[in-house]
């Protein structure tokens, strides 16, 4: 049977190529043509000795995934739909910026968290993402980029776990492909250059504080488990100051960082002063749950089974001035590549609903929209 070489971080490759009685070096040298150089046909490796070219081919196969669709937009943003079979789409996206590129990448086909203002978490759940998936979102990507700028060094500065799917609930794929995006023989990216958010799986936080501190970003989305339960219904588990101490423990293990929190901007659900005020007690005052954190603010992409609303611009800045004027570095959300569907899930959300989740947010969503 043949696998694909793309399913393996460095220590992986260099296991198979000792299977195939090779040196560790080779594992190297495989490794540099296929991330670093994109290569696909085992015939292209010139420094490769033709007889181990010759087992490869019968051996190995190096295969990205089928793209379903490629939408540029007006801004530079670019998103791809994978095909990931049995009628299963994941979406990644490029966001060009003057000083970076940034890659958004899925974890899950679905995801079965099931946030109520995610477009992903309303189609619910179909499967894991092998590591050969996850880490080929990025390998088509910056070769595509590549040849398309007519660049011959990187494209790619940043990537961020932020596509569909709750990247730490499947964390044995998820490891060894952040291994391969910091592998200095494959992207090289910087530890802090690549963001792994999460909804809050706390003893997962745990390993991978100890296995791969790369940047955390959480999904906080609300100040208080009454109103975080109803919106991400991980919090049942997890509870804020778990999640809370869980951060802590993670920046352990980088000490010089913070933990960024996610907080999409729902109109009258968690965008009022007296939210932002509770955030503020939350993470500065609060013993148990501060945090060395920055917010991001993001503008929610609305979606028709949500039944949620984009907060106005107006209330966003001032719930911003809040957080910010208590001393936490405050950012808000540009919305990027709105004329090509902007949420994420949104172009893969004709699959089917696997879960019923529609049905039981449907039921739910009364108790939700209450004003607070
Ligand atoms: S926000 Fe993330 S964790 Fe929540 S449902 Fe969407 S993909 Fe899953």
């Amino acid at each position: 049977m043949t696998v694909n070489l793309l399913d393996f971080d460095l220590e992986g490759l260099a296991a198979f190529c000792d299977r195939l009685g090779e040196k560790r070096f080779r594992a190297t040298q495989l490794f540099r043509w296929i991330h670093q150089k994109g290569a696909r046909q085992f015939d292209d490796m010139s420094d490769l000795a033709k007889s181990l070219r010759d087992k490869l081919k019968v051996n190995a196969n190096v295969v990205g995934l089928p793209i379903l669709s490629q939408h540029i937009s007006t801004d530079g943003t670019i998103k791809w739909l994978f095909d990931v079979g049995a009628g299963d789409a994941v979406e990644t996206v490029f966001i060009p910026e003057d000083d970076r590129g940034t890659l958004c990448i899925s974890s899950q086909a679905g995801c079965a968290v099931g946030c109520r203002f995610c477009s992903t978490g309303h189609q619910g759940f179909s499967r894991n993402l092998t590591t050969g998936e996850i880490i080929s979102q990025l390998w088509f990507a910056e070769h595509f980029l590549r040849t398309h700028m007519g660049k011959s060094e990187r494209v790619i500065s940043n990537v961020v776990m932020m596509g569909m799917g709750e990247p730490l609930q499947n964390y044995s794929a998820l490891l060894p492909a952040l291994r391969v995006m910091l592998d200095d023989h494959a992207y090289g990216l910087s530890r802090r250059r690549v963001t792994v958010s999460t909804s809050g799986v706390v003893p997962m936080m745990d390993r991978l504080g100890k296995d791969c501190p790369v940047a955390l970003a959480v999904s906080l989305h609300a100040p208080d488990d009454i109103l975080r339960d109803n919106l991400v219904p991980l919090n049942r588990k997890y509870p804020i100051a778990e999640l809370m101490e869980a951060c802590n423990r993670y920046l352990e293990f980088a000490p010089r960082d913070f933990i960024t929190f996610e907080y999409c901007m729902l109109d009258g659900v968690n965008d009022t002063p007296a939210h932002a005020a509770a955030l503020v007690n939350l993470v500065q005052r609060s013993p148990r749950t501060r945090v060395n954190c920055k917010f991001n603010l993001i503008p929610f992409n609305p979606f028709p089974a949500s039944g949620l609303l984009r907060s106005p611009q107006v209330r966003v800045l001032e719930f911003a001035r809040i957080l910010s004027e208590a001393g936490i570095v405050t950012t808000v959300r540009k919305t990027r590549g709105d004329d090509i569907d902007a949420a994420c899930g949104q172009l893969a959300g004709d699959v089917k609903d696997r879960t019923g989740i529609q049905a039981r947010i449907s039921k739910q969503r009364t108790v939700m929209l209450k004003p607070v």
